[in-house]
C-alpha cells in the first residue's frame, strides 16, 4: 500500500469535542466545577450509557467484559487485521478535574464520529475503550479493568476488591449491570494509544503542544520507621535524646537530595506520623513513607541503595531505622512504532512537540504487556490534576485529538 497515498486529511471537530467534555463533565459535576464519579456508581452507570448511546449511533459493536471494561468497534476494510484501541478512562477521583481520562474517551468517540462522518474506511477496526476503575479511588488498586485485561490481575481479585463502604467490586459492578459476558482478556488489541492530560507542568514550562509519551517511570514506595527512645522534653539535656523526628527530619531532607542528584528522578515523603505525639515527649517513634520514581529501573536500583546506604550510615547506633519495600513497578517502555506514529501525528497537523515519560501510573502501562502502546499529553494549566480546578483549553484538547486521529491512521498503514 502507497501511504502517501492513502492518508487521507481528515480533522476532528474541536467544537464537538468540548461539547462531549462539557456535557458529561454535569454527571457528578461537583459545584466547583470538577467532577466526583467513583467506579461503579450511578454516576458511572449514567456516563457509561451515554457513551453506549454515542456509539450506537454511529453504527458501533458495544461489547462488555467481565470487569466492566467497555469495547466499542468500528469495523474495518480487512477482517483478519485486530483493532486498532483508543481511549482511557470515564472514573474520577472524589474531588477530581473534567479532563483526567475522560478527554482520552471522549477523544476517542470523536474520531469515530469524525471518520463516520467523512465516510472513511479504516483497514483495522478501531475500537473505543473505557478501562473500569483507573483511579483507584474507591477500589484500590489503580489501573484494575486494564490490568485484568492484561493479565496482572484475574477476575476473583477484582471482584473482591472491597471500598470503605464493605461494597465489593463484583457487587457494585453487578448493581450497575455492566458485568459483561466478553471473557477478561480476550479483547485483541493490535496497537493501543492513549490521550491524556499531562498531569504535570513539563509541556507547559517548554510551550510545547503535545507530548510524545516514551514510557512510564519506574515506581517504588517504602515504608519507613524510626525508633528513638520517648523522654520528658524538660528534664531531657539535648545531649542525652535519641530523638526519632529529628532523625526523620534528616531522612526527608536526604531522600530530597537523592532525587534532585539523579536527572528525571523524583522522590517524596508523604506521610509522616510522629508517635505519642505530645507536645513535651521527645518523639519515641516516626512512620514514614518514602516514593522514589525514575525513568530507568538501574538509576532507581541506585537511588535505592544509596538511600539504604546513608541510612545505614546515619543509623548504626541506639536509634534504629528499617526501610521495606512494599510495592515496586518497573519502568515501562512504549512501542517504537507508537511512538513513531505519535510523534509524525503531531508533526503532520503542525503541533510542537517534546518527548516524555509519565510520571503517573495509566491503563497504557498495563496494556503495554499485551499490546504495542503509546500515549499522547496536552498540557494542563499550572500541571494541576487530580483537583477539580485541572483546566486544559478546548484547543489544546483538539490538538490532542488531532494527534490521535493522525497518529491513529498511521498504524491502520504502517501494521
Ligand atoms: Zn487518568
Amino acid at each position: 500500500m502507497d501511504s502517501a497515498v492513502a492518508m487521507p486529511n481528515l480533522t476532528v471537530d474541536g467544537d464537538r469535542l468540548w461539547q462531549s467534555l462539557m456535557e458529561t463533565a454535569q454527571i457528578g459535576g461537583t459545584q466547583k466545577g470538577g467532577i466526583k464519579r467513583l467506579p461503579l456508581t450511578e454516576e458511572d452507570r449514567a456516563v457509561r450509557d451515554w457513551l453506549v448511546r454515542q456509539c450506537e449511533a454511529l453504527g458501533c459493536r458495544t461489547a462488555i467484559d467481565e470487569v466492566g471494561n467497555m469495547f466499542f468497534t468500528r469495523p474495518g476494510t480487512d477482517p483478519a487485521l485486530d483493532p486498532i484501541a483508543i481511549g482511557s478512562h470515564l472514573d474520577t477521583q472524589p474531588t477530581g478535574g473534567k479532563f483526567d481520562g475522560i478527554l482520552g474517551v471522549l477523544a476517542g468517540l470523536e474520531i469515530l464520529r469524525s471518520l463516520s462522518e467523512s465516510g472513511y474506511a479504516t483497514r483495522h477496526p478501531l475500537m473505543l475503550v473505557n478501562w473500569t476503575n483507573e483511579e483507584g479511588a474507591r477500589f484500590s488498586p489503580a489501573m484494575l479493568g486494564s490490568g485484568v485485561h492484561a493479565g496482572v490481575f484475574d477476575r476473583a481479585y477484582a471482584d473482591a476488591r472491597t471500598a470503605a463502604d464493605g461494597v465489593t467490586f463484583g457487587d457494585a459492578l453487578d448493581a450497575i449491570g455492566y458485568r459483561g459476558e466478553t471473557p477478561a482478556g480476550s479483547t485483541k488489541i493490535a496497537a493501543m494509544l492513549e490521550l491524556h492530560i499531562e498531569q504535570g507542568p513539563v509541556l507547559e514550562r517548554h510551550g510545547k503542544d503535545i507530548g510524545i509519551v516514551e514510557g512510564v517511570q519506574s515506581m517504588r514506595w517504602y515504608d519507613l520507621v524510626i525508633t528513638g527512645v520517648e523522654a520528658h522534653a524538660g528534664s531531657t539535656p539535648m545531649d542525652a535524646r535519641l530523638d526519632a523526628l529529628v532523625a526523620a527530619a534528616e531522612l526527608v531532607l536526604l531522600v530530597e537530595r537523592i532525587a534532585k542528584s539523579h536527572a528525571s528522578a523524583v522522590g517524596t515523603v508523604g506521610c509522616l506520623a510522629v508517635h505519642p505525639s505530645s507536645r513535651n515527649v521527645v518523639p519515641g517513634q516516626i512512620s514514614m513513607t518514602v516514593d522514589l520514581r525514575h525513568p530507568e529501573d538501574c538509576q532507581l536500583e541506585i537511588m535505592e541503595a544509596t538511600l539504604r546506604r546513608e541510612i545505614h550510615a546515619r543509623f548504626d547506633g541506639r536509634l534504629t531505622c528499617s526501610l521495606s519495600e512494599i510495592w515496586r513497578s518497573p519502568a515501562v517502555k512504549f512501542d517504537g512504532r507508537c511512538i513513531d506514529a505519535v510523534a509524525s501525528g503531531a508533526a503532520t497537523a503542525g503541533y510542537s512537540s517534546l518527548r516524555l515519560h509519565s510520571g503517573a501510573g495509566h491503563d497504557s502501562a498495563y496494556i503495554a504487556r499485551v499490546a504495542p502502546t503509546s500515549m499522547i499529553f496536552i498540557p494542563c494549566l499550572d500541571g494541576l490534576s487530580h483537583n477539580e480546578a485541572e483546566s486544559s483549553t478546548k484547543e489544546q484538547c483538539q490538538a490532542g485529538a488531532q494527534t490521535l486521529l493522525n497518529a491513529v491512521l498511521m498504524l491502520d498503514n504502517s501494521l
